[in-house]
């Protein structure tokens, strides 16, 4: 035997379990400023689902004018909240127009039936209009999980609550069809009705906790990207390009080699020396940007200090590295700076090295290539030597 108690303590426990993820996500905005404005979406929708649910709690408690119609819209808010923060956590932009006219169209809506009888009218706009939302947010969700342009795996399940939470509300709007009249109220004590609050709980939690989750990894990625990128170039830095170079080593005696293109531009203290250093770090910044064309996904692009560059090209010989180079070089040579109206020459000069069974370890291949280098600047710069 199902009782009003058991659907008021699943209705208070949901209340509050929105209460709560709204004072987490908030810390998460203002305290950790982690993703602020999705974390601020996130909390406003569960501010509104709880207070959505309040409201519906004191239907006939309170003035009809409070509960009925407000309640409704919050709820329906609450879905629209959501489906701005999913994409902004995900995608980092904040989609909160679509969102916007449901909310408006459905307020409206719920005005064409009086609030009177059995209300099924408002529940099936209030589900209708939730469903369509977490659908919409879920797919994109999905999408943008599938593609993981973080870097790092994030795996497209993870938008999976929001599809169950679309299916929860799909099932409370078609529920008005072959039940009439009794499910509307949370309140009433039927068997959908409690196990529509049970699972509604259980995707309350989840729902908040993947896309804290997933708030998380976002923090982790740009941790990592801090951790082993040069701030003026993006490229790696000293200590992420040894790694990789570690690595590519170790795979060295499983049959898989590399080669090393070292890079050193020309004369560059005579630029610095000239136009100025801020001078210097825009040559710097646009022969790396010159030279991503030539870089495979598999390649590591790494500076190693001051104006010396090394790319590392996995299962590569050293004349497909001399081609490499080659092109690198010319690209180079191709486009001057161009500074205070007036056009620099730039130039580099390259050195390349083929890894070889019996290096003891990269830092001998890295030593071949720097003294390819030094031969080349031997030779009057803006030339490649193995
Ligand atoms: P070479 O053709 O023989 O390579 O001549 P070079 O002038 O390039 O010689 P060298 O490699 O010794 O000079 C490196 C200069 O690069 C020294 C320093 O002033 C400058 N430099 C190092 N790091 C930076 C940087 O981050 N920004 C700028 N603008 N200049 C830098
Ligand atoms: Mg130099
Ligand atoms: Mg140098």
């Amino acid at each position: 035997m199902i009782t009003p108690a058991q659907t008021l303590t699943l209705l208070a426990a949901i209340i509050l379990i929105a209460g709560v993820a709204t004072f987490v996500w908030i810390a998460l905005a203002t305290v950790a400023r982690i993703a602020p404005r999705a974390s601020l979406a996130m909390a406003a929708a569960n501010a509104a689902a709880s207070a959505s649910l309040t409201l519906h709690v004191l239907r006939g408690v309170l003035p009809d004018a409070f509960t009925y119609w407000p309640g409704d819209v919050l709820a329906i808010t609450s879905f629209a909240l959501l489906g701005a923060a999913v994409p902004g956590i995900t995608t980092r932009e904040l989609v909160w127009k679509p969102g916007a006219v449901v909310v408006a169209v459905a307020a409206l809506l719920l005005l064409a039936q009086p609030y009177e009888g059995d209300l099924r009218w408002q529940a099936r706009v209030v589900n209708g209009a939730g469903a369509g939302l977490t659908l919409a947010a879920g797919m994109l969700a999905w999408r943008a999980l599938g593609r993981s342009a973080t870097g790092r795996r994030t795996p497209a399940p993870l938008a999976l609550p929001l599809f169950l939470i679309a299916a929860l509300m799909a099932a409370r709007g078609l529920e008005t069809f072959t039940n009439p009249g009794r499910t509307p109220d949370l309140r009433v004590p039927t068997d959908f009705n409690l196990v529509f609050l049970w699972t509604a709980l259980v995707l309350a939690l989840l729902q908040n906790a993947t896309l804290a989750f997933l708030v998380l990894m976002r923090l982790i990625n740009r941790i990592e990207r801090l951790l082993e990128r040069d701030p003026l170039t993006d490229t790696l830095n000293r200590r992420a390009f040894d790694q990789a170079l570690e690595q590519s080593h170790a795979w060295l005696k499983r049959g898989r080699g590399y080669a090393l293109v070292m890079i050193d531009m020309d004369r560059f203290k005579q630029l610095n020396d000239t136009l100025g250093h801020a001078a210097g770090d825009a040559a710097l910044r646009q022969m790396v940007l010159e030279l991503q064309p030539c870089v495979r996904e598999v390649d590591r692009f790494g500076r190693l200090g001051g104006e010396e560059f090394c790319v590392l090209l996995p299962d590569t010989d050293i004349a497909g590295a001399a081609l490499v180079a080659e092109r690198m070089r010319m690209l180079v040579d191709e486009a001057p700076l161009r500074w205070l109206e007036q056009d620099w020459h730039l130039s580099a000069s390259f050195g390349i090295a083929e890894a070889e069974r019996d290096d003891a370890s990269g830092d001998l291949v890295l030593a071949r290539a720097d003294a390819a280098l030094y031969r080349a600047k031997n030779q009057g710069r803006n030339v490649v030597q193995a």
